[in-house]
């Protein structure tokens, strides 16, 4: 008998989440096909996570070279090739997107490397062919988000970032979230003169206010020029460079200004309409508990439905989806005390409640925190501090916050969100021994709250 459909399962967008529930369905003898417009491993590995990452290392070695002298090294003067390091952060993209390939091959997905648009609630038209299939993913991701006023066809987004022919000598960052704070702290660790420039009194609005404090200051020590409560309104480009005007009357000039106010969900051009699949104002997909559109066929996980625009979010909610659908066992994601990092310089990470909005939520609270210089930078030198705090509930002596920032905060947070998952008190905390010496042995060691 001829099968109903061409695909059990069709995939538009090879992304985190898309990647991951494809491959995890075909392992289950699902047959699926995938879309990709672009490159396969989506936003993260092509644009996003990965290569921010490898910028962020390479923007940190500066400082470590610097470091080395209190320790008895000499090294001659140290020299940046910025092509060098596009290249073989190209090189390793590639390679990435080869594993990608394989990993949606080898269970048998089949890849479409074009652009899809939905043409019915069981039909998807790629590169003029209409194929049909039981259900389908709306795994789209987000795009850059630039807003509207004079000369902003001068500026760039993230994407163009990752491969600028030339380091600027002079950057303007635009925002005050994740991408423009670890990408000032990138070009001002490459060695351009940097500012990021933020609309409101102090960036990343929804972190833990003490944390956000102690980095600006951190990254000002570090000669990030931090201009907050300002804007740019208008850019011209003249044969100097771009004469940028702020929103307080100030004109900077500056070889290149990068935007990094905000993505948006990718859904245009996908055919959305076509079977009315809806969406909110901001054009993220409407999902219920199970990923499911308000059409019964069709699905929507990841950035596109904006909800924690995360790689392991996406990851996530793939299996949960593929399990839901495919499998006897289900295996719900856990919105609750998701860890986070924005690898700035230093790194700042985070899990749980922010004193602020623990505040809100429980009746009393109590704050531990501990600020220091960290014993590598004894003889190093280096003015970096390090800041580490906890949140607890007083009512049952949960900790239910931890906040840092200082080298891979990311590294350490990692673990403490194991402990809150399992509900850790602050008296189990007191009774774990410490590593020594580590930073690491703060979290255990904080004894008086400072509030
Ligand atoms: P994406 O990874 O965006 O994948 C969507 C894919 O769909 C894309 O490949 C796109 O080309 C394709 N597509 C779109 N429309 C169509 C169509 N019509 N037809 C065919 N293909 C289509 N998250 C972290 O957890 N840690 C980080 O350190 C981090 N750093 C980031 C740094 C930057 C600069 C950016 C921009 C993001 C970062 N993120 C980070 C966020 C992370 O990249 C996203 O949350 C994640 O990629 C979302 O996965 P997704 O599958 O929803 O979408
Ligand atoms: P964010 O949402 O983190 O930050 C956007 C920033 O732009 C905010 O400071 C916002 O200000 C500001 N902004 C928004 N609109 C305007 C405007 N019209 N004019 C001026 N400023 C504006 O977005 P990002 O682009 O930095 O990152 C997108 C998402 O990608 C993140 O939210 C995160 O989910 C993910 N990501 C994760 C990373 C990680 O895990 N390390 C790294 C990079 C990205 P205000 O606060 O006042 O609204």
């Amino acid at each position: 008998m001829k099968k109903k459909y061409d695909f059990d399962l069709f995939t538009i967008g090879a992304g985190s989440g898309g990647v991951r529930a494809s491959r995890f369905a075909a392992n289950l003898g699902v047959k699926v096909a995938i879309a990709e417009k672009a490159s396969l491993g989506g936003t993260c590995v092509n644009v996003g996570c990965i290569p921010k990452k490898l910028f962020s290392y390479a923007a940190h070695m500066r400082e470590e070279f610097d470091d080395t002298v209190g320790y008895g090294w000499s090294i001659k003067e140290a020299d940046f090739n910025w092509a060098r390091l596009v290249e073989n952060k190209n090189i390793e993209i590639e390679r990435l997107n080869k594993i990608y390939q394989n990993l949606l091959e080898n269970p048998g997905v089949k890849i479409l490397p074009d652009h899809a648009t939905i043409v019915g609630p069981h039909e998807v038209s790629v590169g003029g062919h209409v194929y049909s299939a039981d259900r389908i993913l709306i795994a789209t991701g987000g795009e850059p988000f630039i807003p509207q006023f004079p000369g902003n066809e001068h500026v760039y987004s993230s994407n163009e970032a990752f491969f600028l022919k030339e380091l600027p000598k002079k950057v303007l960052v635009v925002g005050g979230g994740y991408i423009a704070t670890e990408f000032a702290g990138i070009f001002n660790g490459l060695g351009c003169e940097t500012t990021q420039i933020y609309r409101g009194a102090m960036f990343l609005r929804g972190f833990d206010l003490d944390a956000r404090v102690f980095l600006s200051d951190e990254m000002r020590n570090k000669g990030v020029n931090l201009e907050f409560n300002n804007d740019i309104s208008a850019i011209e480009k003249n044969a100097d460079g771009l004469h940028v005007k702020l929103k307080d009357g100030q004109m900077i000039k500056t070889d290149s200004v990068m935007y990094a106010t905000g993505r948006k969900p990718l859904t245009s051009n996908l055919g959305l309409d076509s079977c009315g699949v809806k969406t909110d104002p901001a054009n993220a997909v409407i999902v219920d508990s199970n990923y499911q559109t308000n059409v019964e066929s069709i699905y929507a996980i990841g950035d596109v439905t904006n909800r924690v625009n995360l790689t392991p979010v996406a990851l996530a909610e793939g299996m949960a989806l593929v399990a839901h659908l495919y499998s006897d066992r289900s295996r719900p994601v856990s919105y609750e005390n998701i860890p986070c990092a924005v690898f700035s310089q230093p790194n700042l990470a985070c899990v749980g409640y922010t004193e602020e909005s623990a505040r809100q939520n429980f009746s009393e609270i109590s704050i531990f925190k501990s600020s220091f210089r960290a014993l590598k930078n004894t003889l190093s030198g280096n003015a970096e501090k390090t800041l580490m705090k906890l949140v607890v509930n007083k009512a049952n002596d949960r900790v239910i916050g931890a906040h840092m920032v200082g080298p891979d905060a990311g590294e350490s947070i990692q673990g403490l969100a194991i402990a809150l998952k399992a509900g850790a008190t602050k008296a189990m905390f007191d009774s774990t021994i410490g590593i020594h010496p580590t930073s690491g042995e703060e979290w255990v060691t904080m004894r008086e709250p400072s509030s």
